[in-house]
């Protein structure tokens, strides 16, 4: 039995074909549209939160507090969701220096501050800590009798994973449906990973749900080592929250498609979202979803049929305008 949860995506997300994206790929591949699950909120952190908030709401709590990278999806979706919600949050973002950017905020930092979200800047150093940082700041909100409850990065726990297990789920309705012609599973699911949650669930549901024979987690920062690691744990925990032995699909982390450093592409990489742009109309980010997409498309052999998840990420891309500008 799965905990509770909240509904506040809007689902079921489209699973959409593209003739000119085969092309460009070079397989067939269906993209599960999980940058559609909201409006502003939207992306993949919105299925993690709908646990994650109805576990903050049955602790009582007041305020969430989370942490990311100063252009944090998680962050972004966690503040506005919390308002909905009427909770406030409290938002520790990384920044190169510890201080609050000087330039104009944009994409999702300037959403969280819209949301009216406490931030906290802090050092790439000081984010090492990131776990102790919010139990620190959970205790620190005690003692002035405020209840917090903390989301690790990304919303990547057991409970959060779970979101991407029923996303499986969905995906399983819409191949028994005819939404693809098939009811066949896929040979492989791909999605960018960043903090292991969505692999994890993933992992979980395409087994359970029997929607791939095998999940290829693209990641977009550490290595696969770490991410197999990271993944685990995630998957230990969603058996001890779930009391059972969820099942597995095999799991493969690629870490050659991370680009330059987290958060920048590499030129082919940036030519290729803006290819994907112009071929097909689908808009792809730099830090997550175009370098994930990109792996595919570079992999030897090729699946022969993939499910792409599209997770997200568009506001990044908004905060990047500057680093485009010579691929346009
Ligand atoms: C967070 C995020 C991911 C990675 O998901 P994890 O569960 O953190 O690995 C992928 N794409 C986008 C757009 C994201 O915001």
């Amino acid at each position: 039995m799965f905990p509770a949860k909240l509904s506040l995506a809007h689902l079921p997300t489209p699973l959409v074909h593209y003739d000119a994206l085969d092309t460009l790929v070079g397989a067939e591949v269906w993209v599960k549209r999980d940058d559609m699950t909201a409006g502003p909120e939207a992306g993949n952190k919105i299925r993690k939160l709908e646990y994650l908030l109805a576990a903050a709401q049955i602790e009582h709590a007041s305020t969430v507090i989370t942490c990311g990278g100063e252009q944090s999806n998680h962050a972004r979706a966690t503040a506005l969701l919390a308002r909905r919600l009427g909770l406030r949050a409290i938002l520790v973002l990384r920044t190169h220096d510890g201080a609050a950017p000087q330039k104009p905020w944009t994409g999702n930092l300037l959403l969280s501050a819209l949301s009216g979200a406490e931030l906290r800047f802090i050092t790439p150093a000081a984010y090492q800590t990131r776990d102790t940082l919010l139990q620190q700041t959970r205790a620190e909100l005690a003692r002035s009798g405020e209840r917090a409850y903390a989301i690790p990065e990304g919303g990547s726990n057991g409970l959060g994973a779970l979101g991407y297990v029923d996303a499986m789920a969905e995906v399983r309705a819409q191949l028994d449906a005819g939404a693809t012609g098939s009811r066949e599973p896929f040979d492989v699911v791909v999605h960018a990973c960043g903090s292991g949650g969505t692999a994890a669930g993933v992992v979980i549901g395409a087994a359970l749900h029997d929607v791939a024979r095998e999940v290829l987690a693209i990641a977009v920062c550490d290595d696969s080592a770490y991410f197999e690691r990271v993944i685990e744990h995630i998957l230990a925990e969603a058996d001890q929250l779930t009391h059972s032995s969820l099942p597995r699909a095999p799991l493969r982390v690629l870490d050659a498609y991370k680009g330059p450093a987290y958060a920048v592409p590499s030129e082919a990489q940036a030519h290729f979202i803006v290819r994907v742009a112009r071929e097909t109309g689908l808009i792809v980010d730099p830090v997550y979803t175009g370098k994930a997409l990109f792996g595919l498309s570079q992999l030897t052999p090729k699946p022969k049929r993939a499910l792409f998840l599209h997770t997200g990420g568009l506001p990044g891309l908004l905060a990047e305008a500057a680093r485009f500008a010579a691929y346009l």
